[in-house]
């Protein structure tokens, strides 16, 4: 199963890629983790990103395509979901060179559509674990003990790029350079777009629901 995950920050891509991961097994393939790994290591990367990420924008496509290109070499035979990536038609158009080359194909791309509004909302109450990477809202989603990772404990924060100004420039980045991207999928045979402000559950039954549609799985 190779799904490409689509939607604005705070969209509610981390979440829907857990519920794939665990029903298909797949690896989940997030840019935006693999950068702010690379930047915990401080690599030549996670330094030439830095100050892209930490303003909203968008890192360059080269970096990002042979980031994603040696990712997705290493995925299991189980397949994987993109999250985050692509995020401009030039990388969309690079994965496709990509999967070309290796003889693969992405079963279903997966748009979650939601209202600026509410992401804002959203993002001003997200927590993450710097450690793992789970996520939470400090009412929608909160941990076991506040302040604390349910996982491993960690001190729970909120990430740089997540505070108002920063999400609104982030948003500003989607609408421009992102959306173009759906359009570019729609023509894809198996595209799909999912009201994302419904609930987790039920955002989660009806990706599954779509995935469960017997194409390569
Ligand atoms: P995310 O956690 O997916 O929202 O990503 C955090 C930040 O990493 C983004 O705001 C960008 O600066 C950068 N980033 C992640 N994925 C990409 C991508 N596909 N292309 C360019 N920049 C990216």
């Amino acid at each position: 199963m190779r799904v490409v995950l689509l939607g604005a920050p705070g969209a509610g891509k981390g979440t829907v890629c857990k519920s794939i991961v665990d029903e298909y097994g797949v690896d989940h393939l997030s840019s935006g983790d693999i950068l702010r790994k690379e930047r915990a290591e401080n690599s030549e990367l996670g330094q030439q990103a830095q100050n892209y990420m930490d303003s909203g924008q968008l890192v360059p496509d080269d970096l990002i395509v042979a980031m994603m290109a040696g990712a997705i070499s290493k995925a299991s035979e189980a397949g994987f979901v993109l999250d985050g990536f692509p995020r401009t038609v030039n990388q969309a158009e690079k994965l496709d060179e990509t999967l070309n080359a290796n003889g693969i194909e992405i079963d279903a791309v997966v748009c979650l559509v939601i209202e600026d509004e509410v992401i804002l909302e959203r993002m001003a109450g997200r927590r993450s674990c710097p450690q793992c990477g789970a996520v939470y809202h400090v009412t929608n989603l909160p941990p076991k003990v506040e302040g604390k990772c349910d996982n491993d404990g960690a001190e729970l924060i909120q990430r740089p790029d997540d505070n108002p100004e920063v999400v609104k420039q982030r948003l500003v980045t989607y609408h421009e350079q992102t959306k173009p991207v759906v359009g570019y999928y729609k023509s894809h045979g198996r595209f799909y777009e999912i009201e994302s402000d419904q609930g987790p559950d039920n955002v989660r039954a009806a990706v599954l629901s779509i995935l469960e549609e017997p194409v390569n799985k």
